[in-house]
């Protein structure tokens, strides 16, 4: 009897494996540190071969741990981080380069170049993202102009690229798949969204061969087994999604409308728009949520750069708390931040203002100002951000949401999931299983290979843990959101 998933789950900072029981009871994790390289200022790189190794190691040390073979294993899933770049040899699967992250800047000049000759509407048109040295694209093409031979090589057909989960997928098959998901595909800036196919027009614009890149396949369904040489037998790789399309999955975001936030580092916010591809007046990301079978859905996506991280600066530079996790009891011992307002804008602000060049900025402060109210803030900050998020979804759709499914380190602090409740006036629901990023992929998985028949049927077992309701009046609301507004209008440099 198989009684098990592995959720392959590949992060920016660690490689993890978490096995589910089918009904999505998480059973163990094993999580894997591997090396960031920093060779230049902005660059960031990873070892791909790294984060295979460390991928395999958790894997088969999560199945050691609880005694389990791959006859016990019915799937396997992955997510990935997304947009992050993998080039290597078809011959002998050597990388031939680091793989370039997702965070790395190296292609920024060229983006601006870019959107300098024009190509912005076409780009966000096509793929429904805004032109950035984030996605894959110009660092495929940067590897190409790059690295000697490559290519004519390319053009041979000798070289592969691919995202994480090509990367992983290709491995696990021995080389026999060389494939990606519409997750991971939709957030190279190379495919068409609308048509489901990488683009011709773009692939041209940017020098990329088509023959180097993968066969794009839904997000369930079986892609390959993984070689026996792994576990001893053969399983089935049935489910990939990028992370954040994997943990609205996982989150049971299933209907139109539904939206998800992950307060981790960053927060991450995706709301499911059914089968339409929403164009943002708000400056969103338009992206694929996921394909089952035929049936394409989409998700309309927000971020906020600093969100868990602001809690770090209060711990790491002010040296006003001990813990992250202190800062709920800290918060909750006075009653308001008695007017001081914390804008996190560190790195500049994302949507709905796009300021690259605000910076952060603490307001409001009087002699009385205590470190409990500078907690108080940082905290309501990150509410107040996701609102932000949360009204630009409301206006791209025109439709007003009523609940947020949450997850990520920050969404065990029940202050700022109440302060998250009252400041948006929706309900806010935490689910009992955390990891959705890795139980999305699991459940795709699952769903690939016949254990469930339908996304309803998976999201039927999804079980909240808490539910945080609105407690203020509308007109507490409207007055506190006035005075972030406020705040964040002296922020702005553009
Ligand atoms: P990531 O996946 O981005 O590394 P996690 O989801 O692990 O992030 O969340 C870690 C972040 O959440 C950290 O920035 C940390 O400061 C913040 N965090 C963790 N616990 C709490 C808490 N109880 N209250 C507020 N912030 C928290």
């Amino acid at each position: 009897m198989k009684k098990y998933i592995l959720a392959l789950d590949q992060g920016t900072t660690s490689s993890r494996a978490i096995i589910f029981g089918e009904d999505g009871t998480p059973v163990h994790t094993v999580q894997r540190e591997f090396t960031q390289y920093f060779p230049k200022n902005g660059w960031v790189e990873h070892d791909a071969m790294e984060i295979l190794s460390t991928e395999l190691g958790a894997a088969r040390e999560c199945m050691l741990y609880i005694g389990a073979d791959a006859s016990d294993v019915s799937c396997i899933g992955i997510t990935n981080q997304r947009e992050t770049v993998v080039m290597w040899d078809r011959q002998t699967g050597e990388p031939v380069y680091h793989a370039i992250v997702w965070q790395c800047r190296r292609t920024a000049e060229y983006c601006d170049e870019l959107l300098r000759e024009g190509m912005g509407e076409v780009i966000k048109s096509k793929t429904g993202l805004l032109p950035d040295a984030y996605f894959s694209a110009t660092k495929i093409k940067w590897l190409l102009d790059n690295i000697e031979g490559i290519r004519g090589r390319a053009e041979r057909g000798e070289i592969l690229v691919g995202t994480v989960d090509t990367w992983l997928l290709w491995n696990l098959t021995s080389g026999k798949v060389f494939a990606t998901d519409v997750t991971n595909a939709s957030r190279t800036m190379l495919y068409n969204i609308h048509k489901m196919e990488w683009d011709d027009e773009l692939l041209r614009y940017f020098g990329i061969p088509r023959c180097i890149l993968p066969k794009v396949m839904p997000s369930s369904g079986i892609f390959g087994c993984a070689d026996a040489k792994f576990f001893g037998s053969e399983i089935p790789i049935s489910g990939i999604a990028g992370d954040q399309q994997s943990a609205l999955f996982g989150q049971g975001c299933i209907e139109t409308g539904d939206v998800k936030n992950t307060y981790g580092t960053g927060a991450f916010l995706l709301m499911n728009t059914g089968n339409i591809p929403v164009a943002s007046r708000s400056g969103l990301l338009t992206t694929v949520a996921w394909q089952i079978g035929s049936e394409t859905t989409y998700a309309l996506e927000g971020s906020v750069f600093v969100c868990g991280s602001v809690i770090q600066w209060l711990r790491d530079e002010l040296k006003i708390i001990d813990s992250a996790s202190e800062t709920e009891k800290i918060a909750k011992s006075v009653s308001s931040t008695d007017g001081v307002y914390l804008v996190p804008a560190f790195v500049g602000l994302g949507a709905p203002y796009w300021d690259p060049y605000a910076r952060g900025a603490l307001l409001g402060v009087s002699r009385g100002t205590s470190r409990a109210h500078i907690v108080r803030a940082a905290l309501e900050g990150i509410a107040f951000e996701t609102c932000d998020v949360l009204s630009s979804m409301e206006n791209d759709v025109g439709v007003r949401i009523h609940s947020l499914a949450v997850d990520g380190g920050a969404s065990a602090n029940n202050f700022l999931m109440q302060t998250q409740a009252d400041f948006a006036g929706v309900k806010i629901l935490r689910p009992v299983c955390t990891e959705s990023t890795a139980l999305g992929a699991a459940m795709l998985a699952a769903l690939g290979v016949g254990i469930y028949s339908s996304p309803s049927e998976i999201a039927a077992h999804h079980k909240i843990e808490r539910e945080f309701a609105p407690e203020i009046t509308t007109e507490a609301r409207e007055l506190a959101l006035s005075g972030w507004h406020d705040a964040v209008s002296r922020v702005l440099k553009r």
